[in-house]
């Protein structure tokens, strides 16, 4: 009962105009006052063609994401980890094969992680700091034995599994909050285009998009 009354009572709150004005005028303010910091990541890349497309768009909006690469992409595409790099996205490690880590790999999965840093650092000149380890497993570990710090998510819109540009962004809007980190994928049309659209339209709103390291530490 109590339940309900506050559902239906959320419900009734977020059709009334004046709340939706409140809303937009909060929004018009942060926006003068102090952005919302907010991250974009993407896992899988580099794509030789959506990462670059999605490159474009994100520099014409001058906004800085976080690109979990895996390192047989890197070593396929060094130009595009190399550009990542000096556009102001931060490159972070998302193993070379995207392997699974489970009890009976854990060395496999270190081995890994190092060979993958090597070749970013090789590109980029700068030490890899950041893992999205694939599928979210991880072990603690390995955080003081490579210095490496893990990176989940809080909005996971499944866009490698949709192919509808207006459910990704929904499933990414309607969950954007203050320093929630967006997993995406780089290696999909609808996925560019739906990125960029959530930039445009959370902008407005008065997010600002950063990367991880400065979500996380500034
Ligand atoms: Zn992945």
């Amino acid at each position: 009962m109590g339940k309900t009354c506050a559902l239906l009572t959320a419900a009734v709150l977020l059709c009334v105009p004046g709340i939706m004005d409140y809303r937009a005028e909060t929004a018009a303010a942060s926006e003068m006052t102090e952005s919302r910091k907010i991250a974009l990541t993407f896992d899988d890349g580099p794509h030789p063609y959506y990462t670059e497309q999605l490159l474009d768009g994100l520099k014409e909006r001058d906004v800085k994401a976080t690109f979990f690469v895996l390192g047989k992409h890197a070593e396929e595409y060094p130009e595009l980890v190399k550009r990542m790099y000096r556009e102001g996205h931060l490159v972070g490690n998302h193993t070379y094969s995207h392997i699974q880590l489970n009890k009976s790999n854990h060395e496999k999965f270190k081995q890994e992680l190092i060979k993958t840093n090597e070749v970013i650092e090789k590109l980029t000149g700068q030490e890899v700091q950041f893992v999205r380890p694939p599928y979210g497993t991880w072990d603690k570990k390995f955080e003081k034995e490579l210095n490496m710090f893990p990176v989940l998510w809080t909005i996971d819109p499944l866009d490698w599994s949709s192919h509808n540009v207006d459910g990704i962004v929904k499933k990414v809007e309607d969950k954007a909050e203050e320093n929630a980190i967006i997993l995406m994928h780089d290696e999909y049309k609808t996925t560019v285009t739906a990125a960029l659209r959530v930039v445009d339209e959370l902008k407005e709103e008065g997010y600002e998009f950063v990367t991880i390291e400065e979500l996380l530490f500034d």
